[in-house]
């Protein structure tokens, strides 16, 4: 059975955020003065809640892919055991398990990533620099993330994907520098969109769009753009003569809702049918354990939620008046 929306979306992509906590304040995501809502520590899905939750999806409903997130996934306690588990998931399923990280507790740690099973690796860098890099996170980590991603590519990710969340008169200067630094590497590096949240202060002034980025790294490279899959929501192109790729995520000037195959569940086990909406169709997963439903009770709950899904998210200056919508619970 699949889970279709009534624009004919097909979801099998399921995005978790493992924790609201994370050892960053990025000023884009958990500003250190922000009112965070953090969810109590009772009110967390149990590695056990969340292993019934993937079994669901991929048992009876095709889900394909399953990333986790947060907050920081790698600050959850026993993560490395639990991933553990859901390799179990995946080898019966055939699932497709990735991770998004800022990268930090990674250093020492990624063959063991490797090793559960989990292929695709995203890792959070949106500044080469350290004085830069310690403004933006409020941690002095940067050369613990470079080497976190050397040891990834050593351990075969293939290839580690890099996000740099763009931000005008904060990083943009440094968009051609990341391109520098994929030339040797076997790396993607995705130049991201700056998507307003509740919580990070985000102005017209501070966006800067896919089409500048472009222009700017086509002023002294040619990019070459490369096929990709429908779902996929990267625009990807080579430079030739670099080993690395570029791509960039347009999730504000070019929105990709008419191909969306994802869904998330927040920290806390509630459903969230696009990144942006505020639960309009609440399917809160510790309750429904809680209340003994079934499997398949759960799911025809699933079958009736996908209905409410937009058609697509509203537009920038809409989406920041959403006080109670934040990166940190839903997961990036
Ligand atoms: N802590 C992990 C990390 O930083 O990679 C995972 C969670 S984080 C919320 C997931 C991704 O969302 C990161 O790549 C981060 O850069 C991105 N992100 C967070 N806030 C954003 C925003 N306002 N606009 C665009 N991307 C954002
Ligand atoms: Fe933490 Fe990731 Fe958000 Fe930065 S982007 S504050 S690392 S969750």
């Amino acid at each position: 059975m699949k889970l279709i929306d009534k624009y004919n979306r097909v979801h099998n992509y399921l995005r978790i955020s493992l924790t609201d906590k994370c050892n960053f304040n990025c000023i884009y995501c958990n500003p250190s003065d922000g009112d965070h809502f953090l969810v109590s520590k009772n009110n967390i899905l149990t590695y056990e809640e969340i292993l019934r939750i993937i079994h669901i999806f991929a048992d009876k409903l095709e889900f394909k892919k399953i990333r986790f997130t947060g907050g920081e996934p790698l600050v959850r306690k026993s993560v490395f055991e639990f991933f553990n588990e859901v390799k179990k998931i995946k080898d019966k399923f055939n699932l497709q398990l990735g991770i998004t990280t800022n990268g930090t507790l990674l250093e020492g740690n990624a063959q063991r990533l490797k090793n559960t099973g989990i292929e695709k690796l995203n890792i959070s860098l949106d500044s080469l620099k350290p004085e830069l890099f310690y403004k933006i996170t409020g941690r002095n980590n940067l050369q613990n993330v470079l080497d976190a991603i050397d040891e990834s590519v050593e351990a075969g990710f293939d290839p580690v994907k890099i996000n740099m969340v763009v931000i005008k008169n904060i990083n943009d200067n440094e968009i051609l520098d990341f391109v520098e630094f994929i030339k040797n590497r076997n790396l993607n590096v995705r130049f991201i969109e700056f998507m307003p949240f509740g919580n990070n202060q985000w102005a017209r002034d501070g966006f800067i769009s896919f089409d500048e980025m472009k222009n700017l790294i086509e002023s002294k490279y040619i990019l070459k753009p490369l096929i990709t899959d429908v779902n996929e929501v990267a625009k990807d192109f080579s430079i030739e003569g670099y080993e690395g790729k570029v791509s960039f995520i347009t999730s504000m000037s070019e929105h990709f809702c008419n191909t969306c195959n994802r869904l998330r569940i927040t920290a806390d086990g509630k459903l969230r049918l696009c990144l942006f909406s505020t639960g309009e169709k609440n399917i809160d997963f510790k309750a429904l354990f809680k209340n003994n439903y079934s499997d398949n009770e759960i799911v025809q709950l699933l079958l009736e939620a996908i209905i409410f899904k937009w058609e697509k998210h509203p537009e920038a200056e809409e989406l920041t008046i959403l006080e109670h919508n934040n990166m940190l619970k839903i997961g990036g």
